[in-house]
């Protein structure tokens, strides 16, 4: 099953001379349960493909589908609750609102996409539970570490039950030990509930632990390959 499918994609910044084309002509597909590393060079375009493939920005040209959705075709408002129903988020300084405790970092996207309040509970304290967190669930992220700061990022993506999670650095505030403990924690999601992940980096540490890393240049695909020996091919 194709949870993304991206054709011929073009995105351009700016106009005339002062034109930067970010992406020159990008395809590529994502399977339901893969683990994706995207690497490459600052400024290749790793941030420009991730924000257009997630629909935070629009693409110049192509075609992108989403677990079969061609988000080109939505307006900003559809796209806005396609992404919140079906999308994960989870970003180098885990965007975790300071005044909410965890617990309700991770309820209040799931409150916001409509889920009654007794239910988004509920998902809260399961997810919560689930990136061993429980006893921290009424803390602030000021009081907390980096990685349980993450932890609450990821919990608060599991939540919403979606198709694909994406990840912009994932560990690029932590230090290599917290790295390792996120990096394990979003690899036992993708084992025991077959979540779909796509981590952009310029970390190899990050890299080496994905099945599949592509890797881009100047704007395009430079390389797609398998990092793990398929158990059943075909
Ligand atoms: P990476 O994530 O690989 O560092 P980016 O996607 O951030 O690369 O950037 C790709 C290219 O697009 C770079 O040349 C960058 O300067 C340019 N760029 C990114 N965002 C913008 C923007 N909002 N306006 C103009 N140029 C941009
Ligand atoms: P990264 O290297 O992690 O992709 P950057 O530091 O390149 O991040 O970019 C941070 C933000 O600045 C992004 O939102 C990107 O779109 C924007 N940006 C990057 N390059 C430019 C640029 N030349 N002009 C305007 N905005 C840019």
């Amino acid at each position: 099953e194709l949870i993304v499918e991206a054709i011929d994609l073009h995105k351009d910044y700016g106009a005339g001379t002062l034109k930067v084309q970010a992406l020159r002509g990008v395809s590529l597909q994502i399977r339901r349960g893969e683990v994706v590393a995207i690497m490459g060079p600052s400024g290749c375009g790793k941030t420009t493909l991730l924000n257009c493939l997630s629909g935070l920005d629009r693409a110049t040209s192509g075609t992108i589908r989403i677990a079969g959705q061609d988000i080109q075709e939505l307006t900003d408002n559809e796209l806005t609750t396609f992404r919140a129903r079906s999308m994960g988020f989870i970003f180098q300084n885990y965007n975790l609102l300071p005044v909410l405790t965890a617990l309700e970092n991770i309820e209040l996207p799931l409150l916001v996409s409509g889920v009654p309040p007794r239910e988004a509970r509920e998902r809260a304290l399961a997810s919560i539970e689930q990136v061993g967190l429980s006893r921290w669930a009424r803390h602030r992220p000021a009081e907390m570490s980096g990685g349980q700061c993450q932890r609450v990022a990821i919990a608060r993506a599991l939540a919403t039950r979606p198709a694909i999670v994406w990840a912009d650095e994932p560990t690029g505030a932590l230090d290599s030990e917290a790295s390792q403990e996120i990096l394990d924690l979003m690899l036992a999601l993708n084992r025991e509930q077959g979540l779909t992940f796509v981590w952009v980096s310029h970390a190899l540490e990050v890299a080496r632990r994905a099945q599949r890393l592509i890797t881009m240049r100047d704007g395009r695909i430079e390389d797609d390959r398998s990092l793990v020996a398929s158990p059943a091919d075909g």
